[in-house]
């Protein structure tokens, strides 16, 4: 199963970000795949959809699972959005980033959207002034309380428990909390 990257859009080509797995056969098949390729697929099936949108919004990836919360800020982008938006992603090191410069542009576009990137196992030779540490204690550092907001969560498990601790201990609702776990 893989998350489309990209707002619904009838007619439109569709993006997924998949991370290879050694030895897996639907990633590798995935990133087999070359132009012009014809692949068959059926969906969506996931429950990852805009909900709420008049209120402040919280969003918190890790690795590919940045994929769903793509499609859902792009959603949410596509017509006025007055409240503010952040963008939590948790990667090991500067080398699985990416697409920083698309939520650098995204943030200019958008004032009342922030990207906060974190690395949780940098190299100390890779220049980086952004933050450090796992993303659920990024967030956790950026706010005490979560009351009012919707929160938007995908990737490995871990990331998922520990997020979702942080925003309990914050004072939100299982209600006010959508995740994908993979
Ligand atoms: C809701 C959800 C969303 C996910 N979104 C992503 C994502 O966006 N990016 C990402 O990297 N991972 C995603 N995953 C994880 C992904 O589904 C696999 O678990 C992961 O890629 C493991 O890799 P694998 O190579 O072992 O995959 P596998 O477990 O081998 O296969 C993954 C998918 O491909 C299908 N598949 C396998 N072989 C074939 C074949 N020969 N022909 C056609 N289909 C086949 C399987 O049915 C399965 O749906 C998601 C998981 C879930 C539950």
């Amino acid at each position: 199963m893989y998350s489309a990257a990209t707002r619904h859009r009838p007619g439109e080509p569709l993006e997924f970000h998949v991370k290879r797995v050694p030895g897996g056969l639907g990633s590798n098949y995935m990133c087999s795949l070359r132009p012009g390729d014809r692949v068959v697929g059926s969906g969506p099936y996931g429950k990852m959809q805009m909900r709420d949108r008049s209120k402040n919004l919280l969003f918190v990836a890790g690795g590919s699972g940045m994929a769903p919360i793509k499609g859902l800020l792009e959603e949410l982008f596509a017509v006025s959005y007055d409240y503010e938006a952040w963008f939590f992603y948790g990667a090991r090191s500067v080398r699985d980033l990416y697409l920083v410069e698309y939520w650098r542009e995204m943030e200019r576009k958008h004032g009342n959207f922030h990207f906060i990137p974190s690395l949780s196992d940098r190299d100390p030779a890779e220049p980086w002034n952004g933050e450090e540490g796992y993303i659920a204690d990024v967030a956790a550092r950026h706010f005490e309380r979560f009351d009012g907001m919707d929160a938007y969560l995908c990737g490995p498990p871990i990331l998922i428990q520990t997020t979702l601790k942080v925003l309990y201990q914050g004072g939100l609702r299982s209600s006010n909390i959508f995740y994908d776990e993979f």
